[in-house]
């Protein structure tokens, strides 16, 4: 590499992120170590992006940097945890300096907003690949899984849903249509996802089971259903499009953004009936907006539904969008 493995480490990555009391060593020895208060479970994550798979080529140095964390720290938001330290294994073609630069501040200025440190990671030449690896905390016992979903349990989504993937056939030229405005916070939403780390924390103890929403609103409603052992009845009328997603895509195409486009990283969660009104107390409305959509089922039946017409069928087993 040009810019010479050591430099580059020293240069770009030592003071990534938050400054952490925890972070007993961090990057620059053989391993880091950190410290866990008592008490405490760890909770770990990876996931990596890759270009022309995750991500178009020559995408803006500064939204990888930042989609490769939030992506991880949107797994520990399901979780109900609190995300702690990252460690960063970038594979790149070339130490391109500016790039470098830019990357570097995409992530650093989440993971400092988010308290994270990143305490370690590995640097090798090869074809642009970012790997996380997120560690946090959570206490013993208490976080989410998609496996605790019941059914008669309500289901719910945050925010809104299908504007990153409709972003992302933005920048792709795939979809034209409504204003510049609108157009532009779609991309953002492809490009500058925010993980719902406060809303994971507030459901923690009341939610049964939780996901975030990365490969598409049906499919990850499914793995929760799955991993639960229940059916859905999931009402498509009733997911959350927002008005810049339905101007740019007309409601149809929106629906279908939301149901098999990815990359919202909003939460899917399930709460029990007798449940909900703890929910509506502790996760004010108007600061994270959620919407019901339909309730888990016993039997391995998923049906998404518009009206009284079944628009997708699933049978137990059944891969119904290819992933
Ligand atoms: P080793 O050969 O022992 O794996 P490296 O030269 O790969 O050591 O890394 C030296 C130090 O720099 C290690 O502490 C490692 O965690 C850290 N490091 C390497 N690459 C990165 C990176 N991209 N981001 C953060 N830390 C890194
Ligand atoms: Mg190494």
């Amino acid at each position: 590499m040009s810019l010479g493995e050591f430099e580059l480490i020293e240069r770009f990555f030592r003071q990534l992120g938050a400054r952490r009391a925890d972070v007993v060593l961090g990057v620059g020895d053989d391993a880091a170590v950190v410290a866990i208060p008592p008490g405490k479970s760890l909770v770990a994550a990876v996931d990596t992006l890759v270009e022309g798979i995750h991500f178009p080529r020559n995408s803006l140095p500064r939204s990888i940097g930042h989609r490769a964390l939030a992506v991880n720290l949107s797994d520990i938001a399901a979780m109900g945890a609190k995300p702690t330290w990252a460690l960063l294994a970038l594979t790149m073609p070339t130490a391109d300096e500016s790039w470098l630069a830019e990357f570097a501040a995409g992530l650093g200025d989440l993971a400092r907003r988010h308290d994270v440190a990143v305490i370690g990671g590995d640097t090798t030449s090869g074809p642009l690949t970012v790997s996380v690896t997120i560690l946090g905390l959570a206490d013993n016992g208490a976080y989410l899984a998609r496996s605790g979903g019941a059914p008669g349990d309500r289901v719910f989504v945050s925010g809104a849903v299908g504007e990153a993937a409709a972003g992302l056939a933005i920048l792709e030229s795939r979809l034209s249509g409504g204003s510049a405005a609108a157009r532009e916070l779609l991309q953002r939403r492809f490009l500058y996802p925010e993980p719902q780390l406060e809303l994971g924390a507030r459901l923690n103890g009341i939610a049964s089971a939780a996901i975030d929403i990365s490969d598409g609103t049906a499919g990850d409603i499914e793995k929760l259903a799955r991993a639960s052992g229940c059916g859905a009845r999931i009402d498509v009328t009733r997911l959350p499009l927002s008005q810049p997603l339905l101007e740019c895509a007309g409601p149809e195409a929106a629906r279908d953004f939301a149901l098999s486009g990815g990359d919202d990283y909003e939460l899917c969660f399930t709460v029990p009936q007798e449940r909900v009104p703890q929910l509506s107390a502790r996760v004010p409305a108007d600061r994270w907006p959620y919407r019901e959509v339909g309730v888990l089922t016993a039997g391995g039946e998923l049906e998404f539904f518009a009206g009284q017409t079944i628009v997708q069928a699933v049978r137990p087993g059944y891969d119904h969008f290819g992933h």
